[in-house]
């Protein structure tokens, strides 16, 4: 399985929440239209704030589940350090990353790793998964991330920008367990 720059919940089922996101989305513009101090604006907020602490539990929820997935289906798992970084720079992810953390993933992931006597290989986050060619080692300077694939100018080969990125993590993880 393969997470790359994409946040964890975007492969955990997010459907219950996307429905949430946009019924919150729907009571937001309600909200900015009720006049202020009014008991019908009351409502609405308090509506908001309970669709809110819903979201915050179904995402968590989606965090466990894929977390359990991953460890049940692998013995060792290889993690970015800090993917935030890189996610936090990408738009469309920013919004994902502010409501709950990279870190709170890779969190469940270790203690469900202790518990079923799996693997977490934690790659440091300068190492570059992304600008590295897996097949011949020749490094980009940058790899924008809205590049999704490229050719090395070295070895020719064409890379899928997640493929390559972890493939690299799974050597590098790997290699330091060895
Ligand atoms: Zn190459």
């Amino acid at each position: 399985m393969l997470l790359g720059d994409r946040h964890p919940w975007e492969y955990a089922n997010p459907r219950h929440t996307k429905r949430y996101e946009n019924k919150l989305a729907y009571l937001q513009r309600k909200l900015a239209k009720k006049k202020k101090g009014s008991k019908n604006r009351d409502k609405v907020r308090q509506k908001v704030a309970r669709l809110h602490a819903k979201i915050a539990d179904s995402r968590l929820d989606n965090l466990h589940k894929l977390s359990r997935k991953l460890i049940n289906e692998n013995q060792v798992v290889c993690v970015e350090s800090l993917a935030v970084k890189n996610m936090i720079r990408n738009p469309k992810l920013a919004k994902h990353i502010a409501d709950a953390s990279w870190g709170e993933f890779v969190r469940q992931l270790k203690y469900k790793a202790e518990w079923a006597g799996r693997t977490i290989a934690e790659i440091d986050r300068f190492y570059p998964s992304s600008k590295r060619c897996s097949c011949c080692g020749f490094v980009h300077e940058s790899m924008p991330l809205n590049i999704r694939d490229w050719t090395c100018p070295e070895c020719n080969t064409h890379h899928d920008r997640d493929i390559n990125a972890a493939m690299n993590l799974k050597t590098v993880g790997l290699a330091g367990l060895a």
